[in-house]
């Protein structure tokens, strides 16, 4: 029977059927509430970091305007503009990517997925990054090996982890991309000689839009987004991820991630 006394009352009134049942209510509704506080969270960072790009690119389109008669300077305030939305478009993406992630659900179906593969496209896809700064991006360890899940998601986060080590680099320097076999788990470890992260920031990089010092990094252009898919894919696959760095001298990520046999 309905009695339309609030929710709150109704645990209270099942205590004397079992304390256990009252503490999982209990338990759910706390677990609701931080649910809940996380994606408010989520949504205000969004419009926050969503303003950014979209009013630097108004104020571009006003410079532009105004600056019709000196074409040096239309060509200037055009190239920013263009950045803005290379940033803005990734920044969407990768929103969009998150937000498909976020229930960590197991996948439905997975399937056999070449690690070297997925290598080999993630060190292309920051050869251009790489060349600029003349960094050598190599591939090493076991070759051969194969796990298990999604070819997409698995590409997003070790090429978010290589796009990373690049990033946080310094010029002339080199980034590792190996992996190693276990017994049902291959370790795919991407090491640079970068600038590493402060021992008291290790456990916040993963959280999203969470970036060590910002404005050290302004000219790397991210998002604070990259750490919390790689994440959340190694959630959905089973894995996970971890990192050893040493501020100064460099990082090691290493995503484990099931072996297909
Ligand atoms: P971003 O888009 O800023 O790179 P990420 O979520 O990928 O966002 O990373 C979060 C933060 O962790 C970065 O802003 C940076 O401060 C730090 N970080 C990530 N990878 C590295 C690395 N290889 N070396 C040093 N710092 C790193």
């Amino acid at each position: 029977r309905d009695t339309g006394v609030p929710s709150r009352h109704v645990t209270a009134r099942v205590a004397p059927l079992g304390s256990r049942l009252v503490l999982a209510l209990v338990e759910d509704r706390t677990r609701e509430r931080r649910v809940e506080a996380v994606r408010r969270d989520f949504v205000a960072n969004v419009s926050h970091e969503l303003k950014t790009p979209v009013g630097a690119i108004a104020l571009l389109a006003e410079a532009v305007a105004d600056a019709a008669d000196d074409p040096e300077a239309v060509k200037r305030f055009a190239g920013r503009m263009g950045k803005e939305s290379v940033r803005l478009s990734t920044l969407v993406q990768q929103i969009i990517e998150l937000s498909r992630l976020q229930g960590d659900e197991p996948l439905d179906q997975p399937v056999r997925v070449s690690v070297d593969e997925v290598v080999a496209s993630s060190i292309d896809a920051s050869a251009i990054d790489a060349q600029a700064r003349r960094i050598t991006v190599v591939a090493g360890g076991e070759e051969g090996l194969e796990v298990l899940g999604n070819a997409e998601q698995i590409g997003v986060a070790v090429g978010n982890l290589v796009a990373n080590a690049v990033a946080y680099s310094r010029e002339g320097s080199s980034v590792l991309v190996s992996a190693r076999g276990e017994e049902d788990a291959v370790d795919v470890s991407i090491t640079d000689q970068g600038i590493g992260i402060p021992a008291g920031e290790i456990d916040r990089i993963f959280e999203r839009f969470y970036r060590v010092d910002p404005a050290r990094h302004r000219s790397t252009g991210g998002t604070g987004l990259g750490l919390s898919i790689v994440k959340h894919v190694a959630a959905t696959h089973g894995g996970d991820v971890r990192v050893w760095s040493v501020e100064g001298q460099g990082s090691t990520f290493t995503l484990t991630l099931p072996r297909a046999l």
